[in-house]
């Protein structure tokens, strides 16, 4: 039996605002526990809550970023149930009229296909607080911090079909919510996490099967871990005459396993009702509209343009604009060399290289556009080969230089890494290696004429080294050749 998986996924951004969505508490992270959490936040008799202006802003700039619907009007529910998180024992949220209505976001694969996929809707709402269990034994400690913190929940169609969709889905989302500049998109603190919907059918079955929920996953590869072990429990759950119920789930990591939570039956009736103490998000059209104008060009529309004018593949159009640090990056690069190809090469073969060996984002990065740049031009005018960039590039790396406009130029006068391209130059080089080479040359005189290509290398590499690797490679090439094949 052939079987086909189906994914959906909800989408918990956390939004960049200095206060919480109702309070004026601070939303920063890592505070004490409990010393950020106001009266408004607990609900306390007599409080009443003041919806932030920016979480608004924030929510409608992502609607615009997927070309989703805008409804004027959105309301505020109370989301009803117990839990010790939950002071007010009540979530405010949207359920029946969401601030975005239906959009779409562009997806791109490992292949460098593009692929649409469905939002549903995204709705404002509030986060709740943290239960600590490390330090308390036999007891729960509460931080209140986090209650209250404005989220964006995006729901997606399930509009997936395998997990690598779903992670692909998952970074566009990331690289719109961050260009945006509405999160700062960071996984590890809690900033984006999605709750996974994961069912199978039989392959050309019209109707989805039973989903299972899985919770709260909060990395890009836990996403695909998580799918693919759940996919294969439900396969096998069939295959073995059992029925996939529909449930909550968690992964567990260390594991690599998902578990249950809790099942339908068990399953909270939260009574949603408008809250009383909101009025409902009534947005004026010309407010809509300056949001539109003063969005930033996005992911979709970036790597379309990387591709169609500045002739990248779709594969380093996709890489390079994944992220707007990465893009704004490779942007300042190329402006300052003007060649997008050896733009794209640097920041995604060097420069990336060198990060990952040691660990760090583009934005910490120890070599600055300006500085790749001003490389680059150098190597673009034939200043240097590309052996000396290398290593103009590590000592720019190792802090060589002045951080200013041009560190290339200092790098490689200190080290006298100027390209010979002098003939005479590299024609007394050569002389001199074919003296101190007899051997070689006879070598290479015997040989047939087709082996010749091959033996040439030997000589190119004494040439280059010879010049301390400044010879213009391509003219020690001709002129060896020329001078060799003269003695034959
Ligand atoms: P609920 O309101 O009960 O959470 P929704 O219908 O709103 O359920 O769906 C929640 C999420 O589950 C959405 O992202 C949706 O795409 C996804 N989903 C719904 N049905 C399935 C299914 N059969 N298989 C996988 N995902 C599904
Ligand atoms: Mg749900």
């Amino acid at each position: 039996m052939q079987w086909e998986t189906v994914i959906g996924l909800e989408v918990h951004v956390q939004l960049a605002t200095q206060s919480k969505i109702f309070s004026g508490s601070s939303t920063d992270f890592g505070a004490e526990p409990n010393s950020q959490a106001s009266a408004v936040d607990l609900a306390m008799p007599g409080t009443l809550p003041v919806l932030n202006e920016q979480a608004v802003s924030m929510a409608v700039q992502f609607g615009l970023g997927i070309n989703a619907e805008i409804p004027e009007v959105s309301v505020f529910d109370r989301k009803n149930y117990f839990y010790p998180d939950l002071p007010k024992g009540y979530q405010t949220s949207q359920m029946y009229y969401p601030i975005v209505g239906p959009g779409e976001v562009e997806i791109s694969l490992d292949d460098g296909s593009t692929q649409r996929i469905r939002v549903h809707h995204a709705h404002l709402e509030e986060d709740a607080g943290k239960s600590l269990h490390e330090d308390y034994h036999g007891m729960t400690g509460i931080d209140l911090n986090r209650a209250g913190t404005p989220l964006l929940e995006i729901v997606s169609e399930p509009d997936m079909r395998n997990a690598k969709q779903a992670v692909a889905y998952l970074r566009a989302i990331h690289a719109i919510v961050t260009y945006l500049g509405i999160s700062d998109g960071n996984m590890a603190e809690g900033s984006m996490r999605c709750d996974v919907n994961v069912s199978v059918r039989p392959k050309g079955q019209a109707e989805f099967g039973t989903r299972a929920e899985i919770k709260n996953v909060n990395s890009f590869r836990f996403v695909e871990r998580a799918i693919a072990y759940e996919v294969e429990r439900q396969i096998e759950l069939i295959e073995d005459g059992g029925k996939v119920v529909q449930e909550t789930r968690l992964y567990d990591p260390d594991a690599d396993e998902t578990r249950s939570m809790r099942t339908k039956e068990e399953a909270n009736d939260y009574r949603y009702f408008p809250c009383p103490d909101l009025l409902p998000i009534v947005l004026d059209p010309t407010y809509v509209e300056q949001l539109r104008d003063a969005l930033p060009e996005l992911p979709a529309e970036k790597r379309a343009r990387f591709e169609s004018a500045l002739g990248l593949s779709a594969y380093d159009a996709g890489v390079l604009s994944a992220n707007r640090a990465t893009a704004d990056f490779f942007e300042e690069v190329m402006a300052i060399c003007g060649d997008a190809k050896q733009a794209a090469n640097w920041v995604q073969g060097e420069l990336s290289g060198a990060l990952n060996r040691e660990g760090l984002s583009i934005e910490n990065s120890p070599v600055s556009a300006q500085q790749l740049g001003g490389l680059l031009v150098r190597v673009i005018d034939d200043t240097i080969n590309g052996k000396a960039a290398k290593q103009v590039f590590q000592a720019m790396w190792n802090g060589e230089g002045d951080s200013a406009n041009n560190s290339a130029d200092a790098i490689i006068d200190a080290r006298g890494l100027k390209q010979v391209t002098d003939t005479g130059a590299i024609e007394a080089m050569i002389d001199q290696v074919i003296s101190d080479s007899p051997a070689q040359v006879a070598q290479y005189r015997d040989a047939e004429p087709d082996k010749r290509g091959k033996m040439i290398g030997y000589f190119v590499g004494q040439t280059m080294k010879a010049s301390r690797g400044t010879a213009n490679p391509q003219q020690v090439n001709t002129l060896l050749k020329q001078k060799l094949d003269a003695l034959c």
